[in-house]
């Protein structure tokens, strides 16, 4: 928790931006049917089953209660207004939600700490199931919006992207893609086809993105596989190009990484007939020395790199609030900001969702990595009063990282 003077600038910085131009009003299809929630900044309560007949009328909201976060649902209701019984719920986009919490990334160590709640301890990286000095389950999280985890996250939403495209047929015009503000992407489905969905038809799709029970055991009982070669569409031609990509490449440490411990000659040696015979004719047991345990290992490895990490519970929830495009992110300052899916490739998150542009503001870090807004580089920083830009001491200050010096106190 920071200071109250740290409070009030955060507060006062959010209130100006929703009632300035730099806050443009989001678009949203079906509006007036959606639920909207909030999270405020003055007493930190969440405030739920709102519905607003204008955007205007919503703007006028911001700016009087300052929310550090602005939710709506994925969902569109008859009376969204009601209590969660009475809503009489019409329909949902589908949304997925990609979050570098979920993915592993080797940074995490620099940028990410836990402190337990009960004693106080803390240690860098992910953080463990129990407290090493109390055994405690509770702990307070520091994450950081750290660039590599991003593109991390920018990667499996490429490759969703990719599956709802491909495999289920959606178009771009049916996809929204966004930045969320933090740690992450999110892609919300808009199309007559998904809209009534129930969740577990909506588990059925997590399932294939995530390619959960992708299995190529043709019969448990014989331990053979597929009869015929992989198929043409689907999880069997994306096995089927992922194994080829990569194993035309694949030098020892590739093979080592897979997780297989011998037999890598089996494998280097017999490229051309791996493909033509087992790949293209299915004849996975006529290579001597690649068995089914092998092919096993090589199967799950593909499947890792074609599938898309989602965070699938977001996804099967049709009830979902989900951040507002075009709000503030309470824990970063930045915007979520939606882009066009084809232009990802370009998107740079710490240009296109900072909120705040030029001004100077005295804080004291307690610890920060280096990190860069727009074309500006900071940090790190330790134990140390710096001048920085709104943005940047904006997302100090709500990553618990910064405090705001007072004028007096200088
Ligand atoms: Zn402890
Ligand atoms: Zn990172």
């Amino acid at each position: 928790m920071v200071s109250v003077s740290s409070q009030d600038f955060i507060y006062k910085t959010f209130h100006d931006f929703y009632d300035s131009d730099s806050f443009f009003s989001p678009s949203i299809t079906r509006f007036v049917q959606r639920e909207i929630g909030f999270f405020l900044l003055k007493n930190r309560i969440m405030i739920r089953h709102k519905r607003f007949q204008t955007i205007e009328e919503l703007t006028f909201f911001l700016k009087k209660n300052v929310p550090s976060d602005v939710y709506r649902s994925c969902a569109y209701y008859e009376y969204p207004e009601a209590e969660m019984a009475e809503k009489e719920w019409l329909g949902s986009d589908l949304v997925f939600d990609i979050d570098a919490d979920h993915i592993s990334n080797s940074c995490d160590k620099i940028h990410d700490k836990w402190i337990c709640v009960i004693c106080g301890f803390e240690g860098k990286g992910v953080t463990p199931e129990e407290c090493p000095l109390c055994r405690s389950k509770k702990f307070n999280n520091k994450t950081w919006p750290c660039e590599s985890c991003l593109d991390s996250a920018k990667e499996e939403t490429k490759k969703l992207i990719s599956l709802l495209e491909v495999d289920f047929g959606f178009s771009h015009n049916d996809l929204h893609t966004f930045f969320s503000g933090h740690r992450g992407y999110h892609v919300h489905v808009e199309h007559s086809a998904i809209e009534t969905l129930d969740t577990l038809a909506r588990k059925e799709i997590t399932d294939f993105v995530t390619g959960l029970g992708v299995t190529l055991l043709n019969n448990k009982k014989t331990n053979s596989y597929y009869a015929s070669n992989l198929g043409t569409f689907g999880w069997q031609k994306r096995l089927n190009l992922g194994l080829q990509k990569f194993l035309s490449s694949a030098k020892k440490e590739d093979l080592k990484k897979v997780g297989i411990k011998r037999n890598y000659d089996a494998i280097l040696n017999n490229k051309e007939k791996i493909l033509n015979q087992c790949i293209m004719q299915g004849r996975w047991d006529s290579i001597k020395g690649l068995g089914t345990k092998t092919w096993e290992k090589l199967f799950q490895y593909i499947k890792t790199i074609e599938s898309s990490q989602i965070d699938t519970v977001v996804t099967t929830d049709i009830h979902r609030l989900i951040r507002m495009n075009n709000t503030l992110h309470g824990k970063t300052g930045f915007k979520k900001v939606e882009f066009p899916v084809k232009h990802i490739d370009s998107f740079d998150p710490f240009t296109e969702a900072v909120a705040f542009n030029g001004g100077i503001v005295k804080v004291c870090v307690s610890d920060a990595p280096l990190f860069r807004i727009g074309e500006n580089m900071f940090g790190p920083y330790k134990n140390q009063v710096v001048d920085l830009s709104t943005a940047a001491a904006v997302l100090l200050i709500c990553k618990e990282r910064a405090e705001l010096v007072k004028q007096k106190d200088v």
